[in-house]
């Protein structure tokens, strides 16, 4: 029988191994419009962090006794619905499993690119990159010449914004954690790069950013952001994708530099990924050539195995993980 990971218990603070449990389930016969699919690869992402708590959100909690959920690529192995075919690869939220009985209207059918991985549509050519794509040209509507700060650089989402910025013209500063990350970050472009563990950010982003930044794609709030708002030049205008800084520690962000959103004219904009749906078809087209024509490059962590799916997950908050943090089956 295939096997899913369930939640067993709601996390304190940061998760441990004792929140998941790994768990045989019985697929029930298919239903007319509906196959099964086998997974290969399983997407963990921090967001999945916010629904393991009972709280009304923009996505509703994990259930506790009940599969998790995520992104995942995988395999159409019986069909009952139209236009799917053992051996289609598929793309749908029935991750943490083997497999899953999924209708048509979960399924997105991959298309086959020479030279792209099927993994690329959990990555840059998926969430991941939608997010970074549409959080930096529509929410912070940054422009060739702008000075960009982006935060989590090494990671996902983060490496898709220094490499979209610097494919269209902009300066990008990153930051990342230790010497390593930081290299990676510099290998995508980047102009400057800080490792936000050396010293005290406002300090590192002054000497980076002298003449201050234009943009701030932020991925993990606190510190990082409240250096942004230090250094923000006039009219800046600012992304708030994540804040990763704050999903375990139950306790709110202070903010000491906050003021300059006055006297700079700071534009704040949260957003989700799903409010760009409708203009897929947009960011496929765009980051397709981008990828297509190398200026935009892949860098997947993969570990191996259903089993090892809440390790993969927790590491994104130690920082285990360089680029796309993914689980192969
Ligand atoms: P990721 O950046 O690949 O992985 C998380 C990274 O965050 C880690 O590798 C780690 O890098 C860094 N990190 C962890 N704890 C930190 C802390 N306390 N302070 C500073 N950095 C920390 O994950 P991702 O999937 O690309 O997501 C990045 C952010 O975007 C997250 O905040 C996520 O929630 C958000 N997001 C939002 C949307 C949306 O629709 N708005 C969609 C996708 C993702 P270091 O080793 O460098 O610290």
């Amino acid at each position: 029988m295939p096997r899913a990971w369930h939640l067993k218990s709601r996390p304190n603070g940061m998760p441990t191994s004792d929140n998941f449990e790994l768990k045989e389930v019985t697929l029930a016969d298919l239903a007319d419009g509906q196959v099964r699919v086998r997974n290969r690869w399983l997407s963990v992402d921090p967001y999945m962090r916010g629904r393991m708590n009972d709280v009304k959100s923009y996505v509703p909690p994990f259930q506790v006794g009940e599969p998790l959920e995520g992104g995942a690529v995988g395999e159409v192995v019986e069909s009952r619905a139209d236009g799917f075919a053992p051996g289609d690869l598929v793309m749908h939220m029935a991750g943490w499993r083997e497999e899953a009985v999924v209708p048509t209207a979960g399924l997105n059918k991959l298309p086959s690119i020479p030279g792209i991985g099927e993994q690329a549509f959990l990555g840059n050519l998926g969430l991941t990159g939608g997010t970074a794509y549409w959080g930096l040209l529509d929410a912070a509507q940054a422009k060739a010449g702008d000075i960009v700060f982006v935060s989590a650089a090494a990671g996902a989402v983060g490496s898709a914004v220094v490499q979209i910025a610097k494919a269209k013209g902009m300066t990008v500063i990153g930051s990342a954690r230790g010497p390593e990350k930081c290299d990676f970050v510099k290998s995508l472009g980047a102009d400057a790069v800080i490792d936000y563990k050396a010293g005290p950010l406002v300090k590192s982003l002054a000497e980076a950013a002298p003449k201050g930044i234009d943009v701030y794609f932020d991925n993990v709030g606190g510190d990082h952001l409240d250096a942004a708002f230090a250094h923000a030049r006039k009219d800046a205008r600012f992304a708030i994708c994540g804040m990763i800084d704050g999903y375990n520690s139950g306790e709110p962000m202070a903010f000491r530099y906050i003021m300059r959103v006055i006297a700079m004219r700071i534009m704040l904009k949260g957003f989700i990924f799903t409010d760009y749906m409708p203009r897929m078809g947009e960011f496929i087209a765009d980051m397709g050539q981008m990828v297509a024509s190398g200026q935009v490059k892949e860098r997947d962590t993969i570990v191996d195995g259903l089993e090892n799916t809440p390790d993969a997950f927790l590491g994104l908050f130690t920082g285990k993980n360089t680029g796309k943090m993914l689980v192969r089956l």
